[in-house]
């Protein structure tokens, strides 16, 4: 169930259901999607579905890691990204490999520490994890040319968006009741928005829990 093999046939699958970048399906075919989830449910690992991760909070499907890396790469290699909302980290073990240096918070301190050793015994070296409120951003380190949320919010803080260089892009989900995968790129004129397919996140929460 949790074989090479399984793993290949989650990737034909995303392929048919409308990914299209062969660089995203390449990096998730090459990680072990399982380790990233509680034993009792490791055999569900591959099939299209979000599941449990404690905390009450969720590992995102499949096809919605591919679709919002699809996203944020655009055809291009990234150099430096932020990541909000670590989760078990399986979405930034995608990004680590499709961008030079990837930033990622969580504000759930012991679901981060859980991950950072995952993320440690996987031998994932161009990540730093950050124990704070994303929505904060990481000014110290950025401006960033892609920003990805994985917790859904009503409106993206614009001290945030001030960390996209100029080109670079947000994908998160927007929206309450209903929500739909969004994209906010920087230009020199301003900002510009998409919004695209609806979705399901849990809500993005401000402040951090400490234990
Ligand atoms: N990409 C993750 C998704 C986890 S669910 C995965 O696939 O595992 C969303 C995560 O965002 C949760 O872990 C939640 O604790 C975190 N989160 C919510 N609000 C946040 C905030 N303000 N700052 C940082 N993380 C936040």
């Amino acid at each position: 169930m949790t074989s090479q093999r399984t793993r290949m046939r989650m990737i034909e699958r995303l392929r048919a259901d409308g990914i299209a970048d062969e660089v995203v399906l390449s990096v998730m075919s090459s990680i072990p999607r399982h380790v990233f989830i509680e034993e009792a449910l490791a055999s569900r690992a591959y099939e299209d579905v979000s599941l449990p991760i404690n905390f009450g909070q969720t590992i995102s499907s499949p096809w919605i890691v591919a679709r919002m890396s699809e996203l944020l790469r655009a055809n291009s290699k990234l150099c430096n990204v932020l990541e909000i909302g670590t989760g078990c980290g399986y979405q930034t073990a995608v990004l680590a490999k499709l961008a030079e240096k990837v930033y990622s918070i969580e504000r759930i301190g012991p679901l981060l520490t859980r991950t950072r050793i995952r993320l440690q015994n996987l031998q994932i070296k161009n990540i730093a994890l950050k124990h704070a409120d994303g929505l904060l951003g990481l000014a110290e380190v950025g401006p960033f040319d892609g920003i990805i949320m994985t917790a859904v919010t009503t409106h993206v803080p614009s001290s945030l968006l001030e960390q996209l260089v100029i080109g670079g892009r947000m994908v998160f989900p927007k929206g309450s009741q209903k929500q739909n995968l969004c994209i906010i790129e920087r230009n020199v004129q301003g900002y510009t928005e998409t919004v695209l397919e609806e979705v399901n996140f849990v809500p993005i929460l401000s402040g951090i829990v400490k234990k």
